[in-house]
């Protein structure tokens, strides 16, 4: 059996980037900012190819869902393996407010429409860290899910999944299809190859709208405000063990 894969690939802020909270609160500032593809994405698109370089998939979609950038995500997807790639395209407006609800409901129609065995997802996007969307397009789809997978392993008409957990592995068996979605050691993602990226210009990409999909974005919460953290206090300075012990204990942090 050779699988047709559905990969989730989110543009987001790059990892490196000292994210500033724009001054009204309403969100982080991300114009004239470096995006890149979420890094648990690389990954799954990276898993998603090794799938195809061992012949158990045979076709990879990427999704992506925002703004007229998110093409250039998919560049990336297609330069390292993947197939052919759907940009659903997300007004700016409606972007500011699109959350895993609706981007699930996206997925998971184009699951059904390209007929996937296996939906790959990061667990996370490192923007707004929802943890939500592989499950919601599990439920969605009526599938089973592997979330935090480090390693998987194909059997027939079934995946053995290593998910982890607080303070160990999991092993579990999940049949197809479903939705997995990838953990930081589940693979180290390669680079695209310039050749690899050349030919990525000539591989399908089509234009979609969240309306072709049935998919309406109205939105289910609303934030009120984004903070930064608080800023650290700074420390002091202490000559000997002695000091630092006193100090601990006259502040009552050591019991006398
Ligand atoms: P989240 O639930 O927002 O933390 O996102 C988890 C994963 O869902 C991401 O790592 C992506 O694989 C996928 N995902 C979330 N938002 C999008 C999007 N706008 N377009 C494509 N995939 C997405």
């Amino acid at each position: 059996m050779s699988l047709r894969v559905l990969v989730g690939c989110k543009r987001v802020i790059d990892y490196a980037v000292k994210i500033r909270v724009k001054p009204d609160k309403s969100g982080v500032v991300t114009t004239g900012v470096k995006h890149s593809m979420n890094p648990f994405d690389e990954i799954a698109v990276e898993e998603a190819v090794r799938l195809k370089e061992k012949k158990i998939a045979k076709e990879i979609i990427a999704v992506s869902c925002g703004p007229t950038q998110c093409q250039e995500t998919l560049r990336t997807a297609l330069a390292m393996g993947v197939d052919k790639a759907i940009f659903v395209e997300v007004p700016a407006k409606d972007y500011e407010t699109m959350q895993p609800y609706h981007v699930s409901k996206i997925l998971s129609k184009i699951a059904q429409e390209e007929k996937a065995d296996l939906l790959f997802v990061g667990k996370q996007a490192i923007d707004d860290d929802c943890n939500q969307t592989a499950q919601m397009t599990a439920a969605f789809l009526d599938w089973p899910q592997a979330t935090f997978a480090s390693q998987i392993e194909k059997n027939d008409g079934s995946l053995k999944v290593t998910r982890e957990i607080d303070g160990g592995l999991e092993n579990i068996e999940v049949k197809l299809p479903a939705v997995i979605s990838a953990d930081l050691r589940l693979n180290e993602p390669r680079y695209a190859t310039l050749p690899n990226i050349m030919k990525a210009k000539k591989k399908p990409l089509a234009k979609k709208k969240p309306a072709d999909y049935g998919v309406d974005l109205t939105p289910h919460q609303k934030v009120i405000s984004v903070e930064d953290p608080p800023v650290r206090e700074a420390g002091q300075k202490v000559e000997s063990v002695e000091e630092l012990v006193k100090k601990l204990t006259d502040a009552g942090m050591i019991p006398t």
